[in-house]
């Protein structure tokens, strides 16, 4: 009987494809795999392309956001992707499935939002496609980017003893996505308008991941889209090894804390599984940790958060209220 590919689960399907195609182009320095492929340019630069889709009903829903929001939401989810492997935002490509309803203000507004994203990160709209969709909007962007080859941070670097660091607040964005979806609300109005603009409108760290990729010494780089637990998991996939993080040590905001003590809820989860928060995690040599930390504060006025450490193992252990649990073998009741 034929199965169905649901069943394989999304990295199974990609799996589909990344076993079979080949990346020996003289050009390709990284094919599949990684938050963006890169390919040699002239001299010593390279290029990085990236593709990320938003389809209505699974990534937003249109009673939620603004069409602006929408198409700042579209573009920075895809910088985001440029920002994890240090480059920098050149040109983006925008294909559009639009129901032949859609108002045509509706369309005006996410292309003022998707341009101004552009603007803000020097990133041009060079092209694209545009077909009718029966189904609902569906976006799908093309970025590409430059850098220096050999600044380069792929997934697959990190190293036993490295130190896992987060730039920026994860959970935040799970949070302003359980507001939306109608849970919880005794917080105060600045604080509920804080975890949903989160959500609706994340900003790509790409100031952070060129300062990164310009320090030697970074060693893998992700930017968290499916959540910390997952997303570090890419990365001991990659680079062979295994990682400890530790739930307490999760950047969360008071928001958030606040969202999950008026539900009776644990705001670490939002971190550890929510996912969209797009702040880049990345591993450094125990040795230089607090070095960049100390300079990221000093000249990007960023702080970094130390949330775990690489192991010799395979997979993601998590610490969480005096036990370590596995998150994948499903006996984490917090996941459920
Ligand atoms: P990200 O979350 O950083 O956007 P994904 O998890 O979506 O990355 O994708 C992981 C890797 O799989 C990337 O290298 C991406 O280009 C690749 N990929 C995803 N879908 C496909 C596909 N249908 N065909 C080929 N490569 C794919
Ligand atoms: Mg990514």
């Amino acid at each position: 009987m034929n199965s169905k590919a649901g069943g394989l689960g999304e990295f199974g399907i990609v799996d589909l494809f990344r076993s079979q195609a080949s990346a020996e182009g003289k050009q390709v320095i990284q094919g599949i795999g990684d938050d963006c492929a890169v390919l040699a340019a002239g001299g010593q630069d390279c290029w990085l392309v990236s593709t990320d889709m938003l389809c209505q009903d699974v990534h937003f829903r249109l009673s939620d956001t603004t069409p602006a929001q929408l198409g700042h939401k579209a573009l920075a989810v895809n910088l985001s992707d440029i920002a994890a492997m240090g480059g920098e935002p050149v040109a983006t490509f925008l294909a559009l499935g639009l129901p032949a309803t859609v108002p045509t203000d509706f369309v005006q507004g996410f292309r003022d939002g998707l341009l101004a994203c552009g603007r803000e990160h020097h990133c041009e709209l060079l092209g694209g496609d545009t077909v009718a969709s029966p189904t609902g909007l569906v976006f799908s962007l093309t970025v590409i980017g430059r850098m220096p080859r050999e600044q380069v941070i792929t997934r697959a670097g990190a190293r036993p003893d490295d130190i896992v660091c987060l730039g920026g607040l994860v959970g935040d964005s799970a949070a302003g996505l359980s507001l939306l979806l109608g849970q919880g609300a005794a917080i105060s109005a600045s604080e509920r308008e804080k975890l949903v603009h989160a959500h609706l409108q994340p900003e790509p760290q790409l100031a952070l991941g060129r300062w990164l990729a310009q320090k030697a010494g970074v060693s893998a780089m992700i930017d968290v889209s499916d959540g910390v637990v997952q997303d570090l998991g890419h990365i001991c996939a990659e680079s062979g090894c295994g990682a400890e993080l530790v739930a307490d040590a999760l950047p969360l905001s008071v928001a958030a804390r606040n969202l999950a003590q008026s539900t009776g809820g644990d705001a670490r989860h939002w971190g550890l599984s929510g996912g969209e928060d797009y702040v880049l995690l990345f591993c450094v040599p125990a040795e230089r940790q607090q070095e960049i930390t100390q300079s990221c504060l000093a000249e990007l006025k960023i702080e970094i958060f130390p949330v775990g450490t690489i192991t010799a193992g395979a997979g993601v252990r998590v610490g969480i209220d005096g036990t370590w649990q596995r998150p994948s073998s499903g006996g984490w009741d917090h996941f459920k």
